[in-house]
């Protein structure tokens, strides 16, 4: 039979939109000491918008055809933000994990990517780009840049609203002694211009998504009791690795199988509910 208590704390969590699947999970919950927040989808709210584009006149054009194939929330700003009518069909469609797109367009080699995919390939943008890049990643924009046959012939700007209740969230975290942390695949300037924005004590940047599990590795080596707090695109294995995985606004199916707890919220404050249950339900169970 289940104890008395948990039956108490899973009802009251399930008024609050806490699912707890692992309650052992919960119980670790009280002596988590550090939270890590995935940044995309988690502390930003995950739909980004083109805001700039730089270079070659159908460098956006070249943008939108390659990203038509992929699933990316990068690649949907970008094609929504398209006309479907101009935009070329692009054939051979690759998905290069944590770095971008790559097809053929109109006959040309067309990639779509971050700085990694620009190191990955041994290419640099030419100046008039990459200063405009530098500006953008500065102010906390997404930058993709577009190759063309092995030149960088452009670059887009994306912008992905931090959510406004995620200052509130790393401050009341802080406020009971617990320290806030950032992953993200993307750039470091972009992810220090978010983390400043939301007041995170410290940045793991141009993280790979295989390698998100990591960070949680290396802040438990420090002795740290680590809730890893993501909407799952990508972060299965720093949830199943973290000593509490929280899976936030329902997640993905993979999310919610790594995760001891899933929120039905996707407002990060949520976190503080989840420490506040667990530390109820230790006080009834003395
Ligand atoms: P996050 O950790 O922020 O969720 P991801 O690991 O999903 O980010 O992606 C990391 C980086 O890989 C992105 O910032 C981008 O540079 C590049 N990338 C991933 N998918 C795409 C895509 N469809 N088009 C262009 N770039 C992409
Ligand atoms: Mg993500």
């Amino acid at each position: 039979a289940i104890p008395l208590v948990i039956a108490i704390s899973t009802a009251r969590a399930a008024r609050n939109g806490i699912l707890v699947t692992d309650r052992l999970a919960l119980e670790r919950m009280r002596r988590v000491d550090t939270v890590l927040f995935d940044k995309t989808g988690t502390l930003t709210t995950g739909t980004p918008a083109v805001v700039a584009v730089a270079g070659d006149p159908d460098t956006f054009t070249l943008a939108a055809a390659v990203e038509a194939d992929s699933e990316h929330p990068l690649a949907r700003a970008v094609v929504a933000a398209a006309d479907p009518a101009t935009t070329p069909r692009a054939t051979g469609f690759r998905s290069l994990t944590g770095r971008g797109v790559r097809a053929g367009v109109d006959g040309a080699d067309v990639a779509v990517g971050g700085p990694a995919l620009l190191r990955e390939l041994g290419l640099t943008s030419p100046a008039a780009i990459a200063d405009e890049a530098e500006r953008w990643s500065a102010d906390g924009s997404t930058v993709l840049h577009v190759v063309r046959d092995g030149v960088v012939v452009g670059a887009l700007a994306l912008a992905d609203g931090v959510r406004p209740e995620s200052r509130d969230a790393v401050a009341a975290l802080r406020a009971r002694g617990v320290r806030s942390v950032m992953v993200t695949g993307d750039a470091r300037p972009v992810a220090e211009a978010v983390a400043r924005e939301v007041g995170v004590d410290e940045v793991f940047a141009e993280v790979l998504p295989q390698d998100k599990d990591d960070a949680v590795a290396r802040l438990q080596e420090r002795g740290a009791t680590v809730a890893m707090v993501g909407d799952g695109v990508n972060d299965a294995p720093a949830l199943a690795r973290a000593d509490v995985g929280i899976a936030i606004g329902a997640g993905t199916d993979v999310a919610i199988s790594s995760a001891g707890v899933v929120l039905a919220s996707d407002d990060p404050r949520a976190v503080l509910s989840v420490i506040a249950l667990s530390r109820a339900g230790y006080r009834k169970m003395r």
